[in-house]
């Protein structure tokens, strides 16, 4: 058995809740060291510390708490006796932490965020499992150097390539490019494929006037003049395709480019890069020449927690495209 630690770290979401029938909804209930105390085999894996961070649901957590959490995890990580840290978090949200914090952590010690689609009175809870599974991952020496990790129904993600793909089901989690990493069987962890380095972001603080702006069929660009004339610091917007929009878009785009706002432009389809092949009115091409930054496979929302890491370093939208080379 390892003798070093793993700190898991609880946040809330549906892993710490639980049924009121009182107020007939599920609610925030459970602590975290309940959480660990409902999990007896965790014991024989190594031995196990509990930090309370909060105790939120996920669509209440914010790239400011974010960033808090990754001061806590790299306080955590740099303790001599510990090996790596699971954070228990709801999944609501938890591609975007666990995307923050792969690019802000400087620590090469493993990261696995988990959650649960059941909260813990309902039958068949997937938390306990998960957490179990999770603890599993974080301590297996493989791990080391594999990054922020997302563990959900016995899947290993890394956290540049995971989301959230269905509201109930608890094989929810997947990384529809590039499939999972590795996989929990029993008490074994199976890592199947190494994870490319990330460019990290290290910075200790955020730039949160940073929007996502979804388009569709007909979309124009009253969102866009609204948020330019608001001075928003940057826009992602989530286009079409390869990186297409609708002509009616484009005037709000070159507006925030002439005002020197990055507009970074990632596509709705789930799979796949933006790039810049089509050359018609809104498609990608001109959208790069008039200075549109590509953010490759990025989801909308990944993209979104890269550029307000990037803007801590520089507003100049040549240097912001480069992170997202
Ligand atoms: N709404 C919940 C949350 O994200 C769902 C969950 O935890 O799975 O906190």
């Amino acid at each position: 058995m390892n003798t070093s630690k793993v700190v898991i770290i609880s946040t809330g979401g549906t892993i710490a809740m639980r049924y009121d029938p009182v107020r007939k909804g599920i609610f925030p209930a459970v602590t975290g060291q309940e959480l660990v105390e409902a999990i007896p085999p965790l014991v024989e894996v190594c031995p196990i510390e509990v930090y309370e961070f909060s105790n939120i649901p996920s669509p209440h957590m914010t790239p400011e708490l974010m960033l808090k959490l990754a001061q806590k995890v790299e306080e955590i990580l740099g303790g001599e006796d510990i090996r790596g840290v699971v954070i228990t978090h709801g999944t609501d949200t938890l591609e975007e932490t666990a995307y923050f914090l792969s690019l802000i952590l400087k620590s090469n010690k493993p990261v696995c965020l988990t959650a649960a689609m059941r909260s813990s009175a309902e039958i068949s809870p997937d938390g306990p499992k998960n957490i179990l599974d999770a603890v599993r991952a974080a301590a297996a020496p493989e791990a080391s150097g594999k990054g922020v990790m997302v563990v959900m129904n016995q899947e290993i993600h890394s956290a540049r390539d995971v989301t959230k793909t269905h509201t109930a089901s608890t094989d929810t989690f997947k990384s529809p490019f590039w499939g999972p990493i590795g996989y929990v069987d029993e008490d074994r962890v199976l890592f199947q494929r190494e994870v490319r380095k990330l460019d990290k972001i290290i910075t200790d603080r955020i730039v949160e006037d940073v929007y996502l702006v979804k388009l569709a069929a007909g979309s124009d660009d009253f969102l866009i003049q609204a948020l330019v004339d608001k001075g928003v610091k940057g826009i992602v917007v989530e286009g079409l395709g390869r990186g297409n929009i609708p002509p009616a878009v484009i005037p709000g785009i070159k507006r925030a480019i002439y005002k020197n706002i990055p507009v970074v432009l990632a596509t709705r389809v789930p799979m796949g890069r933006v790039l810049d092949i089509y050359g018609y009115e809104g498609g990608a091409k001109p959208l790069k020449e008039m200075g549109v930054i590509f953010a490759g496979e990025l989801s909308g929302q990944k993209a979104r927690i890269k550029l307000m890491l990037a803007l801590t370093k520089t507003n100049d939208p040549q240097q912001i495209a480069k992170y997202f080379n």
